[in-house]
């Protein structure tokens, strides 16, 4: 009877709680001495190809330079999708696929099934670890596997696999479906290191007596000046200008920047996102993360990916061109050294592979593209949303058959136009035929190209890649280069122009080779490389091929 209730009481258990798959990895050890004892991917959020170039006078000789002078540089690596978001690039990277299967289309998007806006992460199934809340996630929308999880089935689970970043989904995604932990900073006035249910119970210890260091403080106490005289940025424009958002609480977008006095109106801790600062302290909690866990000194392959976000925030709110941009590059600079030389002594130089690229680029401010004469602009979305309908109304008579229009897709509200004896193509036909004249329209196709048409190359091909069939709208829309939905103030991403997806790449480390590649290479050929580095299956959605130059 007791032994009834027992099985009853776990069967119930299993029903509600996750599948821990740990618990069936048989222990078999079958490590191989020439695989690295850790791998890092570092993901520099909104990081553009040209900064290595840009900034490498101002660089010290440990870091990015570090990663030129002794790895492998690809030169000419872009995103192959459209849109070229921070969740998206991330998912592309590691699982070496595109939206159309990974399924991660944007950071928000429509769910044309729940009928509302979903966040790529958001899952309400699982509870807030380490603040009240915010931890509520999982990567429960990405379809297809991750790097990090074949690694962790290849060994079955006898490795440690975890993402950290200041972004949750920049944590999240990268750690996989099979990892061990993604941790993230929660801001406002919590100021600490969070997770989710999905992952754990509890905060390990580490993390507790990370959080309780209060090394956000300690930052946020400081005033952020330019590391090298501010004289010497000649590498980006005039401190004031007007294409930069300034802080809340300061008039101009100007060092230096007293953060104690700043943080009272700026979301107190979430400051730290939008300042180098929020870079240095990923670092510092890496370290945390790398001697908490014990990574590289197991009997398996660890990974850890890391996922700078804060150059993502100073890139939104002052430019690709300002000096707080240069600034933040310079200072992220050493704090990769900083890293680099703490893997060298934990885990051991020689012992770790490491590759670094960004999750897109970005364009530079358009505003400030005018000032210079080059075409460019903003797409105004309100106005857009009320045309469509307008024109809907005009030649259908209602304007309830569009359910949706967001991230430049249309969504059609299926039983509507059931009710009004319409049919999908004619409205979209209709319609198209109107986009293509609205102000800073470049392109216009339907759903059903997206379906018929194979797109070999160009901006259609990236369209299509990211074009799901089961989730994206029945009108894609693709504004000019050069132009944004943002503010005049600020650079921004998203396009599938070369100025939005071509980032740096550099690999450095065990098995990998010292040298440079020009040749073109889309994003989703990092996953297959690190596959055919380790000797494990490539992530089962994966589209594309192994960098062979870069392997020894
Ligand atoms: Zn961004």
């Amino acid at each position: 009877m007791k032994r009834g209730i027992l099985l009853f009481l776990s069967l119930l258990i299993l029903g509600c709680k996750p599948y821990k798959a740990q618990s069936i990895y048989n222990t078999k050890n079958n490590a191989n001495t020439t695989d690295p004892k850790l791998v890092v991917g570092i993901v520099v959020d909104q990081m553009r190809y040209d900064y290595l170039k840009k900034f490498y006078s101002k660089y010290s000789n440990g870091g990015f330079k570090r990663l030129m002078r002794e790895g492998f540089q690809v030169q000419n690596i872009h995103y192959n999708y459209i849109p070229t978001f921070t969740a998206v690039g991330h998912t592309s990277i590691y699982t070496g696929t595109t939206p159309s299967s990974h399924g991660i289309i944007s950071n928000y998007w429509y769910d044309k099934y729940l009928r509302k806006g979903i966040y790529c992460v958001d899952d309400s199934n699982y509870k807030s670890i380490g603040a009240k809340s915010g931890g509520e996630k999982s990567p429960h929308r990405m379809l297809t596997t991750t790097i990090s999880d074949e690694l962790k089935m290849a060994q079955n689970g006898r490795n440690k696999s975890i993402g950290i970043s200041i972004k949750d989904r920049s944590a999240i995604l990268p750690a996989g479906h099979t990892a061990d932990a993604a941790y993230w900073f929660k801001g406002g006035d919590d100021g600490k290191f969070i997770t989710s249910s999905f992952y754990m119970e509890q905060l390990p210890q580490w993390v507790q007596d990370f959080n309780s260091q209060n090394k956000a403080d300690t930052y946020l106490n400081q005033v952020w000046n330019t590391y090298f005289d501010i004289n010497s940025y000649t590498e980006s424009i005039i401190d004031d200008n007007s294409y930069e958002q300034p802080f809340k609480g300061k008039e101009t977008p100007t060092f230096p920047y007293d953060l104690k006095e700043l943080r009272k109106k700026n979301k107190n801790y979430s400051l730290i996102k939008k300042i180098p600062a929020g870079n240095s302290i990923l670092v510092d909690f890496a370290e945390a993360t790398i001697l908490g866990e014990q990574l590289g000194k197991g009997v398996g392959t660890d990974f850890l990916s890391i996922s700078f976000s804060s150059t993502d925030y100073v890139g939104h709110q002052f430019g690709v061109d300002s000096k707080e941009l240069e600034d933040t590059y310079i200072r992220l600079d050493r704090d990769l050294e900083r890293l680099l030389n703490f893997l060298d002594k934990n885990v051991g130089k020689g012992k770790y592979t490491l590759f670094l690229t960004a999750d897109h680029a970005a364009v530079q401010v358009p505003a400030y593209l005018q000032s210079l004469k080059v075409p460019a602009g903003y797409f105004d979305s309100d106005k857009f949303k009320k045309f469509v309908k307008e024109k809907a109304n005009i030649y259908f008579g209602n304007s309830d058959i569009i359910e949706n229009i967001s991230n430049l897709q249309i969504f059609l509200n299926r039983e509507k136009l059931k009710e009004y004896y319409l049919s999908v193509e004619e409205v979209t036909r209709k319609l198209m035929e109107e986009i293509i004249n609205f102000d800073k329209v470049y392109k216009v196709v339907s759903a059903e190209t997206m379906q018929n048409t194979n797109f070999t190359k160009g901006v259609l091909n990236s369209l299509q890649n990211g074009y799901n069939q089961k989730f994206s709208g029945d009108i894609l829309v693709m504004p000019n280069p050069a132009t944004i939905i943002y503010p005049h103030k600020g650079s921004s991403h998203g396009s599938g122009y070369s100025y939005d997806t071509h980032v740096p790449l550099l690999f450095y480390g065990k098995g990998i080779r010292q040298g440079v590649s020009k040749r073109y290479h889309p994003i989703v050929d990092i996953a297959p490389t690190i596959s055919s580095l380790l000797n494990i299956s490539q992530p089962n959605g994966c589209t594309g091929r192994p960098i062979i130059e870069v392997l020894k």
